[in-house]
């Protein structure tokens, strides 16, 4: 369409749409809209899968939707729709906080009542598990970061929000 490929980049992209308005400078309009469909990326992937139903999707979603070319494309695609079956809802649990050396859970919540070790640095505040905390330490007394000391609190029976009101 008017010189434009799915394939190309969005640099390519500003690149012909910059070609075609010093070519036709009289369309400017249509240039601008051919220029916000390829930069649609629902468009985009409508063009490569040829899918039906993702280029009907596309007749109602897009401003300016080239409709006439889109028709076309439904028309003549021999490609399957594409699978639109909502995705099995997730629900969003808070992730727990980890420790910050290990990886590994450090709590299952942030009201949770543990026993853990603040590290300080110019970069802030690290939660870590004791254990953790005191052989990392002793390998490795300075932030790999800003290069500073850190500060070791070892904080018994206490909660990690506690710590971020506190600290
Ligand atoms: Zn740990
Ligand atoms: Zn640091």
């Amino acid at each position: 369409m008017l010189g434009y490929k799915a394939s190309m980049s969005s640099e390519r992209r500003r690149e012909h749409h910059a070609f075609l308005r010093n070519k036709f400078p009289k369309l400017h309009d249509e240039l601008h809209h051919a220029r916000s469909w390829v930069d649609n990326g629902n468009f985009l992937d409508a063009l490569t899968t040829r899918a039906p139903n993702q280029l009907e999707f596309c007749k109602i979603s897009m401003e300016h939707a080239p409709t006439r070319l889109l028709d076309k494309l439904i028309e003549t695609s021999t490609a399957p729709n594409v699978d639109l079956a909502p995705r099995a809802l997730q629900t969003t649990r808070p992730s727990k906080p980890t420790c910050h050396l290990c990886g590994e859970t450090l709590a299952e919540s942030i009201a949770d009542v543990i026993d853990f070790s603040l590290l300080k640095c110019s970069c802030g505040n690290k939660y870590a598990h004791t254990h953790c905390a005191e052989k990392h330490l002793s390998n490795q007394s300075q932030c790999v970061a800003c290069k500073k000391s850190y500060m070791l609190n070892n904080i018994k029976h206490s909660t990690l929000r506690q710590t971020l009101l506190r600290f």
